[in-house]
């Protein structure tokens, strides 16, 4: 008798700085999750992020902790080491390439907002990313969500290779959460209750020298 095929585990991936974790990120996550029944959403914190080389970002065991404390109660969420780890620039085809090999019978889906998969898909290996993952691009305010302009090179691709999806719009980003932090402005309801408590614990964004202020 023939044992009946399990479904395969469909994993959502979910790359970013996270300096810090906030609600957009959140919100991001938990509707593509529900909208593509996924079994498990892993959030990996960039090693030096490679659009980022020339600006400060604060250490990758901070920013991990922030994503560990911002995802702790949703057990279907969780936090990979695997870029911070790699101890270089983080390229998206690597942090794939890894969670293929960590999970090889799984099905992955990237999730990434419009701005970010832009760059993805300019600068990277369509190949390669499309062969590893389908793509998932979300909605966020002040950025367009459409395809037009990737619309010669999608053709060749599956339908399925890139969904665009429509999630609740947050207007919240980590530079305005840096930058509110920086000027003793409230983070309170942009991020998690313990990660602002976690900010101010380490004095993230404080400029230098003003900690004990
Ligand atoms: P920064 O301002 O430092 O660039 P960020 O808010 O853009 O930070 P990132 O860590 O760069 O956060 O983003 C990780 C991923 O989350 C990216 O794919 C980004 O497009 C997406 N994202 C960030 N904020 C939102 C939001 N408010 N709504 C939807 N997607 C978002
Ligand atoms: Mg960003």
């Amino acid at each position: 008798m023939h044992e009946t095929a399990r479904p395969r585990r469909k994993l959502g991936v979910m790359g970013g700085t996270f300096d810090p974790i906030h609600h957009g990120h959140l919100v991001a996550a938990s509707e593509v999750a529900n909208r593509f029944a996924l079994d498990e959403v892993i959030f990996v914190p960039t090693g030096q992020p490679w659009q980022k080389v020339n600006k400060q970002v604060s250490p990758a065991e901070d920013r991990y902790l922030m994503t560990v404390i911002a995802t702790a109660s949703n057990p279907r969420f969780s936090v990979s080491r695997a870029d911070i780890e790699r101890n270089k620039v983080t390229y998206t085809v690597d942090t794939l390439r890894e969670m293929q090999s960590a999970h090889p019978d799984a099905e992955l889906y990237f999730i990434t907002g419009a701005d970010a998969l832009a760059n993805i898909l300019t600068w990277q290996d369509w190949t390669e990313l499309f062969e590893l993952a389908k793509f998932v691009g979300v909605s966020r305010p002040g950025y367009e969500l459409n395809t037009d302009h990737l619309e010669e090179h999608l053709r060749d691709l599956p339908a399925d290779a890139v969904t665009m999806v429509e999630v609740p719009a947050l207007a919240i980003s980590s530079s305005e959460c840096r930058r509110r932090a920086a000027e003793g402005r409230p983070v309170w309801y942009l991020v998690p209750d313990g990660v602002v408590q976690y900010i101010s614990k380490r004095h993230l964004y404080v400029p230098a020298g003003t900690e004990g202020a």
